[in-house]
């Protein structure tokens, strides 16, 4: 049999290499230790470019790697002695997979399908989904789901296989180091020259699909062989005898320089100001490797993140004692990642890096890891440094108010709707933030929050809309004003109602109130930057949709009153009148527009982007209603209670221009339609109304909020269970709810069956309201709350009056 296999061999090197069963001999006597490095020279040999070598050799390699055994065979023997506790089966691209919000202790968790059905999940608020960028089965994780539903492969209380047989692992031992060391030269030798700056790309590792391969059949053999490769990655003497050996000198290209050369051109990342403390240094700049790990990392980033090197070491993830120890390497390069993320030059390279969340949502999704990251190596410095780059990166002058007098500064989303780069560093900050720890850690150092909170100014008064064209405005395409909502509910929404989900309790009080104190500083600071200096100033033929300075205030001061114990009186300055008058403006603004706009003549250039908007404003989809519009209008109320109530009533009629049409009664000066005037009328009334009457939903797990949520959504439609579950106006949660969907519908609705269809097509049945609800719990606000087409309302006026 390995006759045959040697026919396949290089016949200059047939002399000179053993069969798989003689290599085995060599390594199994440590005598012949000179010998066997001889053969691994000569197969390895670096004047051989390693796409020929495992071209020509791949045969014979497998061969020393099973020591002689069928390839298939070895795998299958070794794989009985894993040690894994964890599956990590992984993918990288769209494949069916599973999650499970009863058992999952982190928003990433993921099972692959084999864990999912021999795991229990009985009756669970479970899902299938296709994850399109790819993951990692979270299988025998007791940091990222519950071990009650551990498949019976995984987790600490499976019982553990017996000690692997030297004589089994030996050859594979001596042979795959040797792989990877010509593996990193291989890496050094294809960079291109310093400064051209174009790298080898990413689909010259199709010529190393065969070794890729190889390194994914190996992983799957379990724990035993991912543990040689692990070794071997961190062992530091390794790489220090790798880099000081004689070079060979017609070879300089596979040298120590070249990667030191190339890590000379790497740009550090600036630290802000507000993050710097006495003794910490100004830059984080990228460390010389300790091991072939820091080097294959580096390489991995340089390279734009190819697909299967980064397979290969996502599957070596699974091993959690490598996972802890190989922290600081990430770290380290993720400051290499960000300066791609803002330089590279289009959406496909930024994709490419974007791929770095993959291997950092294995490491944050770990609480251990997490916080050993943010107390030894600068996470949260690290991670808030990379988001002020990328942010401060893009800004122009905000366009509020009169332009020229306005010095503050926005995101330019223009640049950002194209890429779309914040998202891995978002995504990575949120999951951070998700651990308990974090989330305390960052409340807790003022450099932390401050810095923050001067970011999230940045998207205060984003995207400002003009009644008319003018010319030295920029005009925004449909996509940009669009993808301002996103990007103010991605980041600034998203952070808050994650830290939010650990600060429900009376000891948060005193950081809350110092937060909230924070937000008013940053808001007054807006006022003057933007020119901006009492409430009757505002400029009428403009809004902006965008203020997260003010619905931070809004929805910690809900949570601090509700949950904190925390008083109107220390939460908010209640002396100063005038601040709170300025502060109610803003959000009062868009209440407004959100009427002149249904007057179809004020906003006649735009009203499509407007109609957009406004919708948006108040979209249950993607939980915007809960962060935008009831942020606003709880703001509102809680203003309205701290003024003097006639001036209050003054400023909300005159915003409604209702004032100049009813009070002073200057019929022949008026500037709209009396039509619109009536709109306006209605549409202030109703807003008074809702100022007086709606209860806002801020908080995550509010039985009462959620099902009248629930009836709200089924007042509008009846719909289907996956309907409601993602539009319901409510905030984002990551945490597992304790009042679930199902439960609070089974109470409220009646389940009509799926009609049959002749297609033969699955198909979802419908919820409907229960009859006697409509008389008890419907809310008209709340409907013209979470909708802004007044058809919609119609609709369900009509649906109210049929019932
Ligand atoms: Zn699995
Ligand atoms: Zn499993
Ligand atoms: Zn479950």
């Amino acid at each position: 049999m390995y006759d045959s296999l040697d026919k396949n061999v290089d016949v200059e090197n047939l002399a000179l290499l053993p069969s798989g069963i003689h290599f085995r001999n060599y390594c199994l006597d440590d005598n012949n230790e000179k010998r066997v490095e001889t053969f691994l020279d000569t197969l390895f040999d670096p004047h051989q470019s390693l796409p020929v070598t495992i071209e020509k050799h791949l045969t014979i390699i497998k061969s020393y790697i099973s020591g002689g055994k069928p390839f298939e065979e070895f795998c299958t023997e070794v794989r009985k002695y894993n040690k894994s506790i964890l599956c990590g089966f992984v993918w990288t691209n769209a494949t069916i997979s599973y999650r499970c919000r009863t058992c999952a202790a982190n928003p990433c968790m993921s099972l692959c399908s084999d864990c999912f059905h021999n795991g229990n999940h009985q009756g669970h608020d479970a899902n299938m989904f296709r994850s399109i960028g790819g993951g990692i089965c979270d299988c025998g994780d007791v940091t990222v789901m519950n071990s009650n539903s551990f498949c019976k492969h995984h987790g600490p209380n499976r019982i553990p296989n017996a000690q692997i047989p030297y004589k089994l692992i030996r050859c594979a031992q001596i042979l795959l180091p040797r792989v990877i060391l010509r593996f990193v030269q291989h890496l050094r030798s294809h960079v291109s020259p310093i400064k051209s700056n174009t790298y080898s790309t990413i689909e010259e590792f199709t010529s190393l699909t065969s070794l890729f391969n190889l390194f994914d059949d190996l992983s799957n053999a379990g724990s035993c062989i991912r543990s040689i490769f692990t070794d071997c990655l961190l062992n530091i003497e390794l790489y220090e005898k790798f880099n000081t050996q004689p070079s060979i000198n017609d070879l300089s290209n596979i040298s120590y320089n070249i990667y030191l050369q190339q890590l000379n051109e790497t740009s550090s990342l600036l630290m802000p100001i507000s993050l710097r403390t006495d003794n910490s240094s100004v830059y984080f700049h990228i460390k010389k490797a300790t091991c072939l790990f820091d080097e294959i990392l580096f390489w991995l980033v340089k390279y734009q993140i190819p697909e299967r090197l980064l397979k290969f070491l996502l599957m070596l993830l699974t091993d959690l004692n490598f996972k802890s120890s190989c922290i600081q390497s990430f770290l380290n390069i993720y400051v290499m990642v960000i300066d791609q993320l803002i330089h590279c030059q289009n959406s496909r390279e930024r994709m490419h890096s974007a791929r770095l969340v993959h291997i950092s949502v294995q490491l944050f999704s770990n609480i251990d890891i997490t916080v050993q990251a943010i107390k030894d190596y600068h996470l949260m410095e690290l991670i808030l440094s990379s988001l002020y780059s990328i942010f401060s990166n893009i800004q122009i002058n905000c366009q509020l108010q009169k332009p020229k007098e306005n010095y503050h500064l926005v995101i330019y989303d223009i640049d950002f709707s194209k890429n779309m780069h914040y998202w891995p560093i978002i995504s990575d900050f949120i999951n951070i933030l998700s651990h308990e720890y974090a989330s305390k850690e960052f409340l807790l150092e003022k450099r932390f929050f401050i810095t923050w909170i001067k970011m999230i100014s940045w998207f205060q008064g984003m995207n400002v809309n003009h009644h008319e064209i003018e010319s030295e405005i920029l005009l925004q395409s449909n996509m940009n004003y669009l993808f301002a909502f996103t990007m103010e509910t991605e980041c600034c929404a998203m952070v808050l109602w994650t830290i939010n989900a650990h600060i429900m309790k009376p000891d948060f009080l005193d950081i809350t109130t110092k937060v909230i104190n924070y937000l008013f500083l940053e808001v007054k600071q807006w006022f003057s930057s933007i020119g901006f200096e009492q409430y009757k100033d505002i400029i009428k033929n403009q809004v902006t949709f965008h203020i997260p300075l003010h619905r931070y205030i809004s929805i910690l001061s809900y949570l601090s009153l509700n949950y904190q114990n925390g008083e109107l009186k220390t939460l908010f300055p209640i002396e100063n009148e005038k601040f709170l008058l300025n502060l109610a403006i803003f959000p009062l603004r868009i209440q407004v527009v959100k009427y002149e706009i249904l007057t179809n003549t004020i906003w006649s250039y735009h009203s499509y982007e407007m109609q957009i908007q406004s919708d948006m404003y108040s979209s249950t989809h993607g939980n915007i209603c809960s962060y935008m519009n009831d942020a606003d209008i709880f703001l509102l109320q809680l203003i309205s209670t701290l003024v003097n109530i006639n001036k209050f009533m003054e400023m909300f009629f005159k915003s409604f221009y209702v004032h100049e049409w009813l009070v002073q009664n200057t019929e022949n000066n008026l500037i709209f339609e009396k039509s619109s005037y009536i709109t306006l009328l209605e549409g202030s009334l109703i807003v008074l109304a809702t100022i007086v009457a709606f209860s806002p939903h801020l908080v995550l797990d509010d039985f009462e909020h959620r099902r009248a949520e629930i009836i709200n959504a089924l007042v509008i439609q009846d719909c289907h269970y996956s309907y409601l579950d993602e539009h319901m106006g409510e905030p984002k949660s990551f945490a597992t709810s304790k009042y679930d969907i199902q439960s609070i519908v089974d109470d409220i609705a009646e389940y009509i069956s799926p009609t049959i269809d002749i297609t033969n097509q699955p198909k979802q049945g419908q919820y409907k309201l229960k009859d006697f609800l409509w008389e008890d719990e419907f809310d008209p606000l709340h409907v013209l709350s979470r909708i802004s087409r007044r058809d919609l309302f119609e609709t369900t006026m009509q649906r109210y009056t049929k019932w």
